[in-house]
C-alpha cells in the first residue's frame, strides 16, 4: 500500500497530513498526486468523499513552496461551482498548509467586493473562486490571470449542470497556455469530455469509484407514503423517531427550496432540532447553518441539492430523501453524505405513487433494487387526497383497521380546523423572534437576507413570482448581474418567510 511519503510530497506537507490524522492516501490521492507533482495535467474522475480535495491541495502546496505572489496576480486558481465548496477548499488549505506561509483568497458571491479586492491586492498564492464572482473581479480590472501557474477545475459536471461552462471556457482562455491544469469531475458527459479535449494537454487520467455506485456501508430503504405534504411529513417524523438514538444527525433532502423552507418550519414546530440550507440564503446564513450542523448544535439539516452539493460533513448517520431526486445521479450524491470513510449509514427515501418513474431510473443506475422498509406502495391504505380530508385522510386506517402510527397527533388534528392549521404551518415559525431580543447576525452591507445576491445560477426563464426578475435586476456594488444566464437547481420560487426570518438561534455568530 502506498504511503504519503512515497508520493513525493515535501516534509512540511507530510507533517501536516500526519497532524490531520491521515495515514494512507486514498486511491484518487495515490493516483493523482505523483502526476501533479511532475507538473502534468490531470483528469481526475472522482466524486466528493473520495479525498479528491487533498489530491489537488497537497501537490499545490508543494509546488507553491518556491516563489511568491505578486499583487493582483494569483499564482494558482481553483474554480468551484458553489460558495460552500469554495469555502471547504479554503479550509483544506488551512488544514494542510499549517506549516506554510501562503496567502489564500476566496472570491465568492455574498461577500463584499472591497474585502476581496484587498486580499487580491496583497498578492494571492491561491485564489479559490466561483466562476461568476471571478469574472466580475476581472471585469472590474482588479485581477490579472496571466500569472496563474496551476488551474484547478473542480466538480466540472456540477459546473455543467449549473450552466457555468461558458464562463469556464472564458476563464481558461484568460490563463496562459503553459499552465498546469488539474481537472476533476464525478461523471464525464459529452460536454465535459469536449472541455477536457480543448483545455487539457495529454492529461494523466485517474479514475476512482464511479458516480453510479453507492457505498456498501449505507443501508438503503424505501418508505411508502401518500402524496400530500402532511402525509410525507408525518412519515418523516415517524422515521426519525423510530431511529431513536441511532440517529446522530441527518440531512433531509427536498427537491425544491419552497419545500426545504416548509419542512424546516414544520419540523421546528414539532420540536425537532432542525436547520435549513437552500440556495436563496445569503452566504453568512448558509455558512453559519452548516457550521452549527457540523458542530452538532443542529441535529437535522433540511437541504436542497444545490445547497448541499459536495459538502464535507464527515459523520452523518442518516440521509432522508423527503423527495426522491428527479435526476438519478443526485441520489448517489445524496446518499454519499452518509457511510463515508467506511462508517455505516442509513438512507431512507420517501416514495409516493407519482415517484415510481424516478425510482426506476435510480434503481437502474445503481444496478440494484432498493428494499422497502414496511411494504411497497401496493400496501398503502387508499387515501382521499383532498384538502378537507386532513393530514392522514379519512381512510387513514390501514387494511387491518389499525389507526395510523402517530395516533396522538391524528387525534389532536381532528380537534382543529385542518385548513387553518396548514395555513399556520405556512407562517414563519420565527415571527416572534425579535421579541426574544436575540442577537442579530452581522450581515455585510451589500447583502440582504433572503434575496438572491448570489453570482451563481440565474434561471433563464422569468418566474411568475418575479424572483427571476429580481435576480436579474439585482446589482452588487453597481455590477449588473444579468449578463450570464444560468440554471438554478433550486428551481422554484423563493420561499417566503424564511430568508428574512431565519431563527436567530441558528445564526449564532461564527468566524468565517
Ligand atoms: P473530499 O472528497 O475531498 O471531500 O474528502 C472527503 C473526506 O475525506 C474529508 O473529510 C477529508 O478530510 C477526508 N480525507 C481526505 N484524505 C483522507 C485520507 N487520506 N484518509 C482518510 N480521510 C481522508
Amino acid at each position: 500500500m502506498t504511503t504519503f511519503a512515497e508520493l513525493g510530497l515535501s516534509p512540511k506537507i507530510l507533517a501536516a497530513v500526519e497532524a490531520a490524522g491521515y495515514t494512507t492516501p486514498t486511491p484518487i490521492q495515490a493516483g493523482a498526486i505523483p502526476h501533479a507533482l511532475e507538473r502534468k495535467d490531470v483528469l481526475g474522475i472522482a466524486q466528493t468523499g473520495t479525498g479528491k480535495t487533498a489530491s489537488f491541495v497537497l501537490p499545490m502546496l508543494h509546488l507553491l513552496e518556491k516563489g511568491r505572489a505578486r499583487a493582483r496576480m494569483p499564482r494558482t486558481l481553483i474554480l468551484e461551482p458553489t460558495r460552500e465548496l469554495a469555502a471547504q477548499v479554503e479550509e483544506n488549505f488551512v488544514k494542510y498548509g499549517v506549516n506554510h506561509r501562503i496567502n489564500v483568497a476566496l472570491l465568492i458571491g455574498g461577500v463584499s467586493f472591497e474585502e476581496q479586492e484587498r486580499k487580491l491586492e496583497r498578492g494571492a498564492d491561491v485564489l479559490i473562486a466561483t466562476p461568476g464572482r471571478l469574472l466580475d473581479h476581472f471585469e472590474r480590472g482588479k485581477l490579472l490571470l496571466t500569472g496563474v501557474e496551476i488551474l484547478v477545475i473542480d466538480e466540472a459536471d456540477r459546473m455543467l449542470d449549473m450552466g457555468f461552462i461558458p464562463d469556464i471556457e472564458r476563464i481558461c482562455k484568460l490563463i496562459p497556455f503553459t499552465r498546469q491544469t488539474l481537472f476533476f469531475s464525478a461523471t464525464m458527459p459529452a460536454e465535459i469530455t469536449k472541455l477536457t479535449e480543448q483545455f487539457l494537454h495529454s492529461p494523466a487520467r485517474v479514475e476512482v469509484a464511479k458516480a453510479s455506485t453507492t457505498a456498501k456501508t449505507v443501508t438503503q430503504r424505501l418508505v411508502k407514503s401518500a402524496k400530500k405534504p402532511w402525509d410525507k411529513r408525518a412519515v418523516l417524523r415517524d422515521l426519525i423517531q423510530a431511529e431513536g438514538d441511532e440517529l446522530k444527525n441527518a440531512i433531509i433532502f427536498c427537491n425544491r427550496k419552497m419545500d426545504v423552507s416548509e419542512l424546516f418550519r414544520s419540523l421546528v414546530k414539532h420540536g425537532f432540532n432542525a436547520g435549513a440550507l437552500h440556495g436563496d440564503m445569503d452566504q453568512r446564513a448558509r455558512m453559519t447553518m452548516l457550521s452549527n450542523f457540523k458542530d452538532g448544535n443542529l441535529q437535522l439539516l433540511v437541504a436542497s441539492d444545490v445547497a448541499a452539493r459536495g459538502l464535507d460533513i464527515p459523520d452523518v448517520s442518516h440521509v432522508f430523501n423527503y423527495d426522491i431526486p428527479i435526476h438519478a445521479e443526485d441520489y448517489v450524491h445524496r446518499i454519499g453524505r452518509t457511510g463515508r470513510a467506511g462508517r455505516s449509514g442509513k438512507a431512507f427515501s420517501i416514495i409516493t405513487a407519482s415517484d415510481t418513474k424516478h425510482l426506476d431510473a435510480i434503481e437502474k443506475m445503481i444496478g440494484e433494487k432498493i428494499e422497502w422498509l414496511d411494504g411497497d406502495l401496493s400496501t398503502l391504505p387508499a387515501q382521499e387526497e383532498t384538502e378537507e380530508t386532513g393530514r392522514r385522510g379519512r381512510n387513514s386506517r390501514g387494511k387491518n383497521g389499525k389507526k395510523p402510527r402517530d395516533a396522538k397527533e391524528h387525534k389532536e388534528k381532528q380537534a382543529q380546523p385542518r385548513v387553518a392549521e396548514e395555513k399556520a404551518a405556512e407562517a414563519p415559525v420565527v415571527a416572534d423572534i425579535s421579541a426574544l431580543d436575540a442577537p442579530q447576525p452581522v450581515i455585510p452591507d451589500n447583502v440582504s437576507l433572503g434575496t438572491a445576491v448570489t453570482q451563481e445560477p440565474v434561471r433563464p426563464a422569468p418566474h411568475k413570482n418575479g424572483n427571476d426578475e429580481r435576480r436579474q435586476n439585482h446589482t452588487q456594488n453597481g455590477q449588473q448581474n444579468n449578463k450570464r444566464h444560468r440554471r438554478d437547481f433550486d428551481d422554484e420560487p423563493s420561499p417566503l418567510g424564511f430568508g428574512d426570518d431565519i431563527p436567530a438561534f441558528m445564526l449564532i455568530p461564527i468566524n468565517i
